[in-house]
């Protein structure tokens, strides 16, 4: 079972969380599979710690509407998504063009001319009219512009600029399981009222006791977040420490698949491109067949159906509408 584990250290400006993503991660792929269409590994090992570390920061905001995690960039990978939503419902999904060699780290599979992007978005549930949903963008290149190989990297580095915020993240994942452990130093409470000295930028590094956590994090290896379950690993990296655990979000309450497509949003979306072009899809071939992108699901529109879709639901005779 798919399960997120919050966790403090008493007294210490330091909060945490493991994510263990099984059944839900284990149905991405089998659809994908399905589809006969599966992923390359090094792009199901991205996706993976692209839908753990989205859940991570998901949980973390707890922010009312979707997180959207996105790399794109200028390898064989063209984009990567992550979506969450408040309630942790997660998908992913990638666009391939090309060959991916097997050993293929995040360089080789997006940055491959310093082009690649990581940004996150934070869509609101329910927006007000005109607003935008917020996005913050970082590079896959470190500070002296190296590139980075690992997603994990990049995250760190996004969440120390845009969040002033020391963070360790460890991520993995295989066929089976995708995982992950944040180490996050706590925000500083009122900054504005406080000294400059206390200001959250001011902080970076120098909390000491952020810093001996991070480096316990830090010792995790990928094969032991893979392998060991998750009272094991934090029983073992902080054993010494002050923890203190909460409920962890498991099942209904917990990370899981689910895809937000609709009839109705694919729908509209071919409205959106015009009666012209999709009456041209159905001369062509009969029909206009949509898969989504993160399930798989296909959608079809014969004929009657786009003629529907296009005539203003008024003048529509009763009955015959939404009923596909
Ligand atoms: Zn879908």
């Amino acid at each position: 079972m798919s399960e997120l584990h919050k966790f403090l250290f008493e007294g210490l400006p330091v909060r945490g969380m493991l994510v263990r993503l099984t059944d839900g991660w284990q149905e991405v792929l089998a659809r994908r599979g399905k589809s006969g269409d599966a992923y390359p590994a090094p792009v199901r090992s991205l996706l993976g710690e692209m839908a753990a570390a989205g859940v991570l920061m998901q949980g973390n905001l707890q922010f009312d509407g979707a997180l959207i995690l996105q790399v794109y960039g200028d390898g064989p990978v063209k984009l990567a998504v992550a979506e969450v939503q408040h309630d942790l419902a997660f998908r992913v999904t990638a666009k391939v063009v090309g060959e991916v060699p097997e050993t293929a780290r995040l360089e080789a599979l997006l940055n491959v001319h310093g082009q690649g992007r990581c940004a996150i978005t934070l869509d609101p549930k329910d927006k007000r009219p005109g607003q935008q949903p917020y996005q913050g963008v970082v590079a896959l290149h470190g500070d002296r512009r190296e590139p980075l190989q690992q997603l994990s990297e990049v995250l760190e580095h996004y969440m120390l600029q845009s969040e002033q915020l020391d963070t360790r993240l460890i991520l993995a994942a295989d066929d089976t399981l995708a995982a992950g452990l944040l180490i996050q130093r706590l925000p500083v409470q009122g900054a504005g009222n406080l000294q400059g000295a206390a200001r959250n930028e001011d902080l970076i590094g120098l909390d000491e006791s952020y810093n001996r956590l991070a480096l316990l994090a830090g010792t995790l290896t990928r094969e032991e977040l893979l392998t060991l379950d998750a009272d094991t690993i934090l029983r073992r990296l902080f054993w010494e420490e002050p923890l203190r655990r909460f409920v962890p979000r498991r099942a209904e309450s917990g990370p899981r698949f689910a895809c937000s497509c609709s009839r109705v949003r694919v729908g509209s979306m071919l409205k959106s491109l015009g009666r012209e072009e999709i009456d041209g899809i159905v001369v062509e071939q009969g029909r206009v067949e949509i898969g989504c992108e993160f399930c798989g699901l296909k959608y079809h529109f014969d004929p009657v159906d786009v003629g529907e879709l296009f005539t203003p639901v008024r003048d529509q005779p009763p009955g015959s509408s939404a009923t596909h």
